[in-house]
This record gives C-alpha cells, sequence and structure tokens, in this order.
C-alpha cells in the first residue's frame, strides 16, 4: 500500500496514477469516490442535513474504477468522470465529505477496494485513517499560487475560465475545511515523508517515489 495525501492540487492524482503504472499496481483516487457522492446529493437536492435520504443513497451506490490505469469513477455502472470536477461539485464537497456517516462508508470501500492487492491510493487521510499500516506513506505540499496556476491550466483544457484569484480563494477555502473538520481532518502522518513540489517536475515527483518504494 502505497498511500499519498495532501492538499488540493498539490498533485497528488497526476503522481498517483503516474507511480501505479510505472509499478503496475492499481489506483484509487479516493477524492473522487467523495466527489460522486457529492455529484449525487447535489443531482437528487438531498439537503447535506438530511441523513437518512444521505444514508440510503450510500448503501444504494455501487462503487468502482475502471479504465486505463483505474481512472474512471463509475457509479452504479455509470462514467462519471465528465460530472465530478464541475463548480459546483467543487464548491460543495468539503462539506459533504465532513459528514461522518459519508466517510465511513467511503473508507470501508476503499479498504475492500485494495484488500490483497497493491494499490497507490491518494487522498487527505489515506496514511492517517485509511491505511495507517501502509507501507510507503507520502504527504505532498506545494505552495497556493503554483496550485493554483496548475489548476488553472487543467481547468483551461476543460474549457472552465476562472481568475487565478478565484481559484487560489477556492483552494485555500477548501484546504481550511479539510484541515479543521472534526473527523480525519487533513494533515500529515507523523510517519508520511514530506514532498515539497512547489519546484518541481511531475516527473521527478515521480522518479522520487518510485526510489524511495525500490530502496526500501
Ligand atoms: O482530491 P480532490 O481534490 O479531488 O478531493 C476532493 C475533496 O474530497 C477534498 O477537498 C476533500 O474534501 C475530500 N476528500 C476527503 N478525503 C479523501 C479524499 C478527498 O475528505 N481521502
Amino acid at each position: 500500500i502505497i498511500a499519498i495525501d495532501g492538499p488540493a492540487g498539490s498533485g497528488k492524482s497526476t503522481t498517483a496514477r503516474k507511480v501505479a503504472k510505472r509499478l503496475g499496481f492499481m489506483h484509487i483516487n479516493t477524492g473522487a469516490m467523495y466527489r460522486g457522492i457529492t455529484y449525487k446529493i447535489i443531482e437528487e437536492k438531498i439537503d447535506s442535513s438530511n441523513m437518512s435520504k444521505i444514508n440510503n443513497l450510500l448503501n444504494n451506490t455501487l462503487i468502482e474504477f475502471y479504465g486505463p490505469s483505474d481512472s474512471i469513477l463509475y457509479m452504479d455502472g455509470i462514467d462519471m468522470s465528465n460530472k465530478i470536477n464541475s463548480t459546483s461539485v467543487t464548491k460543495n464537497v468539503s462539506t459533504i465529505s465532513a459528514i461522518p456517516d459519508v466517510r465511513e462508508k467511503m473508507v470501508k470501500y476503499q479498504r475492500q477496494m485494495a484488500l490483497g492487492k497493491n494499490v497507490v491510493l491518494e487522498g487527505r487521510d489515506i496514511g492517517t485513517i485509511v491505511f495507517p499500516n501502509a507501507d510507503f506513506k507520502f504527504f505532498l505540499i506545494a505552495d497556493l499560487n503554483v496550485r493554483a496556476e496548475r489548476r488553472k491550466k487543467e481547468l483551461q483544457d476543460e474549457d472552465q475560465n476562472l481568475s487565478l484569484q478565484a481559484i487560489m480563494d477556492r483552494l485555500r477555502d477548501r484546504d481550511h475545511k479539510d484541515a479543521s473538520r472534526k473527523h480525519s481532518p487533513l494533515i500529515k502522518a507523523k510517519d508520511a515523508i514530506g514532498l515539497n513540489t512547489t519546484n518541481i517536475s511531475i516527473e521527478e515527483q515521480v522518479n522520487f517515489i518510485i526510489n524511495t518504494v525500490n530502496n526500501n
């Protein structure tokens, strides 16, 4: 189990995908799972305090990853990839993912998916809660303005245009919510290896992780 945690836009997804591909491991993007559930809650107009409806949704939704490098999230057999990165999902995901029942269910799913496999998992609480005994733990960080620049480019590729300032505000707000929540907050596990990606390339990040794994 390789755990990769860190704040929004720190390069976790790209890094995890490439590391998994090079090692021939499965890749589980746990953020996509929280985004998928958030999408459904918005779509079905469920109030975030309506726990009976949320639990009903959690208990009746099949979540799977398929496709190249397991990069596509499917919910009930439907490809969710062009739904889960919308502005409304990004705006609401930290509120939904702070709900204890949502976390409990997602963590259970993540442990089941990883059972008996070689896996790279990325998220906020992999090294602390989901797999506290992971074989390798990394915590990625990067300066806010660099993270915002990266995100701006990603959004442009998806035809979403937002100002750098708006993106910085959104990243800051999401990190604050994720780090200050009561239940499994975003925090570096004591035994995680910190990696500041501000001035290094994706290839260097990937090589660093692969070298650490191969040399231990
Ligand atoms: O990784 P990504 O930015 O797509 O994650 C979206 C959101 O999902 C995070 O801001 C956080 O609120 C939530 N999340 C979480 N725990 C994880 C992964 C993501 O709470 N393990």
